[in-house]
């Protein structure tokens, strides 16, 4: 078990601290050994730490008071990340800004309504979207009233695979987030909105959350901290069914996640119907083309109901054509096991990138063909545009906020 030696704080100064949010049973077992504590103690810590996500030492009451003070005096600190800013969209949506123990940050956003990424797949979360976006509809109540939100998660600092779309492209990759740092965002927003995920006194019904790791990174470049991170969080109360992940394509990773049993839903970013424009928007293709990434999806053994959601962005004149579509579903046919569903984002225009957004007529046309030629296909509702939180535009903008209104 390895801790950082120095921990950053806002002002600049270092401390040496433990933090024990996001530790495995067999890390908190040797930690209460060091205090010779029982290991059934192991157990009542994690309890506090991944269910209750306490956010002190002091509230792990089933520790006694004295052995609290002796881990406090030892280093050892709750430690979940810190939100230590705050943009609102008009929409709803909340765009945090994430400070870790060594000062990086990452962002995290929080969806009240959810994104309407997971219409169409089949899932418990789609058919609450759809049954309250009909009901709301018809009592003219918005969906962000309802207690249903999804979060989206970063898993690295920066990103290393350089899609020439995306923001958080141009930072580059800086680190990998550890297990406690990608769960730990997910608890540091739940407690901020006071979200209980168990029926507790006077509350019959839990909130529904469902989780996207579709923020900063590539989840599958970092992948055992990121399923390390998954199933702390089902511990944490929400099941694996109600997330998923996003890959640009990393086959090594995906023949991996093929063969785990508890697991998020895949979402794929495929974003080009053929790998000379693919390569052109995503350099990885040139590592792993189109072909090898179907055919690393087919050992892929979905649930009742669950199907592989190919994301794709759509980028003015570069891939919006209907031979593009009639490409995809010449793509989509090759492995109907997996049921395929697309959801067509349209490109969120970003500083310094050169694309342009895709006609409203195109990207009508592109989803009537998909959907003529047999294809669930959606259209992904913008969430937080006005603040650079939708998909492909997380960055650190702290130097280019629009409209930015800082509430936290
Ligand atoms: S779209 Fe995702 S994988 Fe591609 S550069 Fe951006 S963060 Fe990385």
């Amino acid at each position: 078990m390895a801790f950082p030696a120095t921990t950053r704080a806002t002002d600049g100064t270092t401390s040496t601290q433990k933090p024990l949010f996001g530790l495995a049973i067999e890390d908190l077992r040797e930690v209460m050994a060091q205090f010779n504590e029982k290991p059934y103690r192991a157990v009542q810590l994690d309890d506090a730490l991944h269910r209750q996500r306490v956010e002190s030492l002091d509230a792990v009451t089933s520790l006694s008071t004295e052995l609290r003070a002796q881990m406090a005096a030892e280093g050892y600190v709750v430690g979940l990340p810190e939100i230590v800013q705050t943009a609102r969209s008009v929409d709803g949506t909340e765009r945090y800004l994430v400070r870790l123990s060594d000062g990086e940050t990452v962002e995290t956003v929080w969806m009240p309504g959810g994104d309407g990424g997971e219409r169409g797949d089949g899932s418990a979360a789609a058919a609450e979207e759809e049954q309250e976006e009909a009901t709301a509809e018809a009592d003219s109540v918005p969906a962000s009233e309802y207690k249903r939100a999804t979060i989206c998660v970063s898993s690295q600092v920066g990103c290393a695979v350089n899609c020439q779309f995306c923001l958080t492209a141009k930072l580059g990759i800086k680190r990998n987030l550890t297990a406690g740092e990608i769960a730990g965002q997910v608890a540091a927003v739940l407690n901020r909105h006071g979200v209980e995920l168990r029926s507790g006194r006077g509350k019959s019904t839990p909130d529904r959350i469902n989780l996207v790791f579709m923020g900063m990174g590539e989840p599958f470049l970092n992948y055992d901290n990121f399923m390390a991170a998954v199933r702390l969080l089902v511990k944490t109360g929400v099941p694996d069914a109600r997330m998923t992940v996003s890959t640009s394509g990393i086959v090594p990773s995906i023949e991996r996640f093929a063969q785990e049993t508890v697991r998020p839903k895949l979402a794929v970013s495929l974003n080009a119907s053929n790998n000379e424009v693919r390569e052109a928007v995503m350099p990885i293709t040139r590592k792993w083309n189109i072909e090898a990434l179907l055919e690393s999806l087919r050992p892929l053994t979905l649930r009742s109901k669950e199907c592989v959601t190919f994301e794709y962005v759509l980028l003015g004149g570069v891939n919006d054509q209907l031979e593009h579509a009639d490409e995809v579903i010449a793509l989509m046919r090759q492995i109907p096991e997996l049921r395929p569903k697309v959801n067509l984002i349209v490109w969120n225009p970003g500083p310094d990138i050169a694309y342009s957004q895709p006609k409203p007529e195109d990207v009508a046309a592109f989803q009537w063909r998909l959907r003529e030629g047999g294809y669930r296909t959606y259209i992904r509702r913008p969430r937080g545009r006005d603040i650079y939180a939708a998909c492909g535009q997380l960055k650190r903008t702290v130097d280019a906020e629009p409209q930015l209104v800082t509430i936290g």
